[in-house]
């Protein structure tokens, strides 16, 4: 890159926080999915909005490209700037600019991580429950509509965002709400911004609802003969209308995985993780009903968490899930995220699972099925072409079945580039509506190119 521009970045933002270090271009060319890395021309790391607005206005000046980069924990290239340009880093805008505990609500910067405002919060009774399991940053989260474990009960990062300060690429500041908890006033466009991947504005400030911290929980385990009765069960309970704060499928492969790289022992049979939350007899009533289900459903080995050790070792396990698949030396892996209705999961996990079986690759599937949300994920050798191949099949089948089905190629990770081929037949004509927003607000495509549309 010219470097008359980074002087011109160092000139707006002062030494040391415009940078074309080694390390720097390392960690802001990739995220933690299997996308070929690509290196920006330069990183930021912004202070204020202000900042932000000149740094919009040199990429304008001088042509380039703006990719925002929150923790880099994206799984599908959201972050990598592959048409290079300016990378921005948030790490310093990690602040809570307001904390209003008797609404419920807190505005934030972009930077901060959801672990951050937790351990600020926490101690007030109050606590943001959206647990995408990696450490995200709130920015990140809202640009992809993030969710995880818990939003069976508290939905996506879409349910949470009350408003949110944007800044155009023209370097317009808006903002998209209020502090009030719903509105009907003009459209929706925390929800147009919300899951936009840094394509449509940069995010400056979050304002979030927050959530009381429940007296008692309680944390169990169950196995089933097959992924399908895991579903069938899962849906089962969602129709009694059981107030469950988790409900994970891990199948019996997911178990065998983890108890071999986290030194678990937990019955290596397809399973259900779940949680209750709320008063001790609202939490220990969900959970007996429960029990009661999973057992007329052919569930066996319920076992609760006796002790907040065991229930944190259950959820410590499910988190490192992924990791124990994704970390093996000299494989890579190859992942999905589909959503479908309730009604369609025990079908679509079955035949994921089958899909993987007669693969012979090693796989998972495991995810979020009191949302109808569930991952694949398929680890390969990149040298052997024909298990490339494979794995690449079994994501793209389930995809497509899933938007056949009724539901959609993802359901919480966001398009990236991976997904950018089924958005045509996910949404047909409303394809085009996205397109000529995108025109609208970015017209000269300068904010994260090259995803979501090609
Ligand atoms: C082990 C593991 C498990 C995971 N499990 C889940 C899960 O259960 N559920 C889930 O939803 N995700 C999950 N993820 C994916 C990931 O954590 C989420 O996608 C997360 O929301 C990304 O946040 P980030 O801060 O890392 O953002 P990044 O990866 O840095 O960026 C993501 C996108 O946000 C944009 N962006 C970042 N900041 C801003 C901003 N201020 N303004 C505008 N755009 C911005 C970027 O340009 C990019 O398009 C998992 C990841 C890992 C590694």
């Amino acid at each position: 890159m010219d470097q008359k521009i980074v002087d011109q970045l160092t000139e707006l933002l002062g030494q040391d926080k415009a940078s074309t270090s080694e390390g720097d271009m390392y960690r802001h060319s990739r995220d933690e999915s299997s996308h070929p890395p690509v290196e920006p021309d330069v990183v930021v790391f912004p202070d204020s909005k202000e900042e932000i607005v000149g740094i919009l206005s040199i990429a304008r000046e001088n042509d380039l490209p703006v990719t925002p980069f929150g923790a880099g924990s994206g799984l599908d290239g959201h972050a990598i700037p592959i048409k290079k340009g300016i990378s921005i880093n948030f790490e310093r805008m990690n602040r809570i600019l307001s904390f209003n505990p008797e609404d419920l609500t807190v505005t934030v910067q972009p930077g901060i991580t959801r672990k951050q405002l937790n351990k600020s919060i926490n101690r007030h009774g109050l606590q943001f429950p959206v647990d995408p399991g990696a450490d995200a940053s709130i920015g990140g989260m809202v640009a992809t509509n993030a969710s995880g474990t818990t939003a069976v009960r508290y939905g996506s990062m879409r349910d949470q965002v009350l408003s949110l300060e944007v800044i155009l690429a023209d370097g317009t500041v808006i903002n998209t709400g209020s502090r009030a908890k719903k509105s009907s006033s003009g459209y929706n466009l925390n929800g147009l911004f919300v899951g936009s991947e840094g394509t449509l504005g940069i995010i400056t400030a979050i304002t979030l609802k927050l959530h009381g911290i429940p007296e008692h929980t309680v944390t169990a385990r169950c196995t089933f003969k097959t992924p399908g009765k895991c579903a069938e069960a899962a849906q089962s309970i969602l129709m009694s209308g059981i107030h469950v704060l988790r409900m994970e499928l891990v199948d019996a492969p997911s178990i065998r995985q983890v108890n071999l790289t986290g030194e678990h022992s937990f019955p290596e049979e397809h399973s259900l993780f779940l949680e209750f939350s709320g008063t001790e007899a609202s939490a220990e009533e969900d959970a007996r009903l429960t029990k009661e289900l999973v057992l007329e459903h052919g569930g066996e080995n319920w076992e609760r968490a006796n002790s907040t050790a065991e229930s944190k070792e259950l959820w410590r396990a499910r988190h490192e899930l992924a990791y124990s698949f994704r970390h093996l030396k000299g494989m890579a892996n190859s992942g999905g995220d589909v959503c479908v209705p309730i009604s369609q999961l025990a079908e679509m996990v079955v035949f994921a699972r089958e899909l993987i079986d007669k693969s012979g690759l090693l796989g998972g599937v495991f995810g979020h099925v009191g949302d109808g949300n569930f991952h694949t994920l398929v680890v390969y050798d990149p040298n052997n072409p024909d298990q490339v191949a494979a794995s690449a099949r079994i994501n793209d089948l389930v995809a497509r079945k899933a938007i056949e089905v009724g539901g959609t190629c993802t359901g919480e990770h966001g398009v990236g580039l991976g997904k950018m081929k089924y958005q045509e037949l996910e949404h047909g004509p409303a394809l085009a509506v996205m397109k000529s927003i995108k025109q609208v607000l970015d017209p000269e495509n300068r904010l994260n190119p090259g995803k979501i549309f090609s």
